[in-house]
């Protein structure tokens, strides 16, 4: 059966970063439901009016909103062979909603990306987002050679709304609260492996390949 990688991690420590490595090196899709909701938010969407609210306050958008946006993005093409889920699921809710929606077609991988609290802050709050390419920096840890302009593309760097300090602390505690049980709900089920996502994005990217290609396609440790 085809991998399904969960990236599990607080906000902040390099989901989608190593998502978009994953999808660049493995070729497995990256799925962001923050990207989709946040792609809603900006067309002014039905999905992306119902989840604003939320999502500029760093809270959690619905279940069954971000279930039913899981659902229909694991019908697409592209995911036949596996891929990566960055940011889903973020409540228990949400993994027995997987668990169910995968049984028999694909096979679960959660990866904790492990990152000590108090980096966490810097990451979110230096985080500047590329408005064409979608590249991610950090003012403090990978700065650009020109002021606000990508270094791929030359495009726009900004910053995301909820990556204003205030915004960030709410959302490490949302985080805590409803997202930190998933690593001993997927513990429980053997489906749990941790990498140091601390240090250098390749070096990280390496721990993180090396974890799938041991373990192979079956799930477990
Ligand atoms: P992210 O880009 O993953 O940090 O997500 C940004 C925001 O989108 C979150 O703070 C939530 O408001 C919302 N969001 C993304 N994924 C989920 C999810 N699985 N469940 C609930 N809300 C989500």
């Amino acid at each position: 059966m085809p991998p399904i990688l969960i990236l599990l991690g607080a906000p902040g420590s390099g989901k989608g970063t190593q998502a978009k490595r994953i999808e660049a090196q493995l070729g497995l899709p990256q799925i962001s439901t923050g990207d989709i909701l946040r792609d809603a938010v900006h067309r002014q969407t039905p999905l992306g009016c119902k989840a604003k609210a939320a999502m500029d306050a760093g809270n959690l958008v619905p279940d069954d909103v971000v279930i039913g946006i899981i659902e229909e993005r694991l019908k697409r093409d592209d995911c036949v062979a596996g891929c990566v889920l960055d940011g889903f699921p973020r409540t228990v809710t949400q993994a027995q909603a997987l668990g169910r929606l995968v049984q028999n077609r694909f096979h679960l991988k959660a990866i904790q990306m492990d990152v000590p609290e108090e980096d966490l802050m810097k990451r979110l709050t230096g985080r500047r987002n590329c408005v064409k390419c979608g590249a991610i920096f950090n003012v403090y840890f990978s700065p650009v050679e020109i002021d606000n302009r990508c270094d791929r593309c030359g495009g726009e760097l900004v910053q995301r709304a909820d990556d204003t300090a205030e915004v960030v602390k709410n959302r490490l505690a949302v985080y805590r609260q409803h997202t930190q049980p998933l690593i001993a709900y997927y513990d429980r089920q053997h489906l749990l492996h941790t990498v140091d996502a601390q240090g250098d994005v390749s070096e990280i990217f390496e721990r993180i390949h090396r974890l799938i290609r041991q373990n192979g396609a079956g799930g477990g440790r």
